[in-house]
């Protein structure tokens, strides 16, 4: 690193180098942890009466992100949150971390450490500890590969199959806040009048998102929910793979959707709807479940007290009803099933994470 210290290169020293690097700083872990980082694999010893989730992730520079827009601390803390995000609505404990990383010549280990340091940072607070990856030069653009593993209670998972006709939809805390937040650091016309605190608070929603880990193993404990997903790709999307895998139609009313002061504000200022912003908006990682008719007391109850609280946004619907939001005058439309696009070669709108350098 020291000699050729802008480039992982081709050299194997470079990268055990770098992988050391990765251990001293960022591998420490607990006792159930057998073997970590340095061996073929790592060694863990799982808690009894669990059953294993893992997820993984890919992300591609120019396609999920763009490092001149980008800083490699951001992009590191927003890829293990979408990650902790899906074991959250699994209704699970996040556990390991395991980091993929291909490294073109531009990029400095420097920026690297930076994007460990944003990984872990978010993965600090639930107790994930960093126990493996692979590491490779790359001829061309980063490409960084998440997997996360955690536990839930055998046979408790919360899938996105078991939503049933009448189920309330919930949904945590407020919508559209990354893309409002991602709409000012690409445009900020016309949002003069918006306060500092309002822009402060949108922004980092959308850079530093939080996985709703909380909300996930509260609905396990109490049994609440039929069906759970995580809203990654925007509400209409994430709740259509709700409806196809459970077979069910829903209806969502435009008026419920829970939005937050900054939203509103930012909505008012540019003279659009929130809602439109709540329903297109991908990345606010929050829990979208749906609630049995039976325990809605307790939901409504639970959910008040949580932070931040739910809010009922909808109802579930036979297959046939579709996918409809009713709007605040009474008129029932479709709902289309929007979800966002991340950038390919030709295509013209990008999903990527611009921030300062
Ligand atoms: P192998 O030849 O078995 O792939 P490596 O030399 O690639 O072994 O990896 C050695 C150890 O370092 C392994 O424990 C591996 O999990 C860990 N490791 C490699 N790359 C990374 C990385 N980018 N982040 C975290 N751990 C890594
Ligand atoms: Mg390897």
């Amino acid at each position: 690193m020291s000699s050729r210290p802008s480039s992982l290169g081709q050299s194997a020293r470079a990268e055990f180098r770098l992988i050391e690097e990765f251990r001293k700083r960022f591998g420490r872990v607990g006792p159930r942890v057998v073997r970590g980082i340095g061996d073929d694999t790592a060694v863990v010893r799982p808690p009894s009466g669990s059953d294993l989730l893992v997820t993984s992730d890919l992300l591609i520079e120019g396609i999920h992100f763009r490092l001149h827009t980008a800083a490699p601390a951001d992009i590191g803390y927003r890829a293990a949150v979408a990650n902790l995000s899906d074991i959250a609505a699994m209704g699970g404990v996040p556990a390991y971390i395991l980091v993929t990383v291909a490294i073109p010549p531009n990029i400095t280990p420097r920026s690297i450490m930076r994007l460990y340091r944003g990984l872990m940072e978010a993965c600090r607070p639930h107790g994930v500890q960093l126990i493996g990856g692979d590491t490779s030069a790359s001829v061309h653009g980063l490409f960084l590969s998440i997997t996360v593993t955690g536990y839930v209670p055998r046979g408790r998972a919360l899938t996105r199959a078991g939503a049933r006709v009448g189920d309330l939809i919930y949904v945590t805390g407020t919508l559209g806040d990354s893309l409002a937040g991602l709409q000012l650091l690409e445009n900020g016309r016309g949002t003069e009048k918006l306060s500092s605190r309002a822009r402060a608070f949108l922004i980092s929603r959308h850079h530093r998102p939080s996985a709703r880990l909380t909300a996930g193993r509260t609905l396990i404990r109490h049994g609440l929910a039929t069906a759970a997903i995580d809203v990654s790709d925007g509400l209409s999307g994430d709740l259509s793979h709700i409806c196809a895998q459970s077979k069910v139609g829903a209806e969502i009313i435009a008026t419920s959707l829970p939005l937050s002061p900054a939203c509103r504000a930012y909505a008012a200022a540019r003279k659009i709807e929130g809602a439109s912003l709540a329903l297109q908006g991908g990345e606010d990682y929050e829990l979208l479940f749906t609630v049995p008719p039976s325990v809605r007391a307790r939901a409504e109850r639970l959910g008040r007290r949580a932070d931040p609280p739910w809010t009922c946004i909808g109802v579930i619907k036979p297959d046939s009803f579709g996918l409809r939001l009713r709007h605040p005058d009474g008129s029932v439309h479709p709902l289309p099933a929007t979800s966002y696009e991340h950038r390919l070669p030709g295509r013209s709108r990008a999903r990527e994470v611009p921030c300062s350098p």
